[in-house]
């Protein structure tokens, strides 16, 4: 990843942020990810007054990515409103993981700007064997 394609990613995320729809919770989520062959795809979290219905930004943005036909990521950024790291959820590391390449690394930025660097194999460290369902 390249530094022009790092404060893209995170100036998408920080984007994305602004587009969320979050009237329940008032939790604004953005996030971003870089694709193997450097395109970059935004998300911003979305609930709904069914609450397990809601999606989070990270799969939003990864699904926008298969939707467009791409199958592998080497960047994620997420970001919120709170000036503390957050990240992602069991479920969206289930989802990066996925489409991770070897070396994905995730990007932890605060509200105000701070940028914290994750290897994404450090945050799920043991994912299912994948070739072992793929036929
Ligand atoms: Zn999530």
């Amino acid at each position: 990843m390249t530094t022009a394609q790092r404060r893209e990613l995170i100036a998408r995320a920080v984007a994305a942020k602004e587009t969320s729809y979050s009237p329940y919770s008032r939790f604004r989520v953005g996030a971003a990810v870089l694709t193997d062959d450097g395109n970059i795809f935004d998300g911003c979290n979305v609930e709904n007054a069914s609450y397990g219905l809601a999606i989070c930004a990270e799969r939003n943005a990864i699904f926008r990515m298969a939707h467009a036909g791409h199958r592998s990521l080497v960047a994620v950024a997420v970001t919120s409103d709170h000036t503390s790291f957050i990240t992602p959820c069991g479920a969206c590391r289930q989802v990066i993981a996925e489409f991770a390449a070897k070396g994905t690394v995730v990007l932890l930025v605060s509200a105000k700007g701070r940028v914290k660097r994750v290897p994404f194999e450090r945050i799920f460290p043991t994912p299912p064997d994948l070739a072992s369902l793929k036929k």
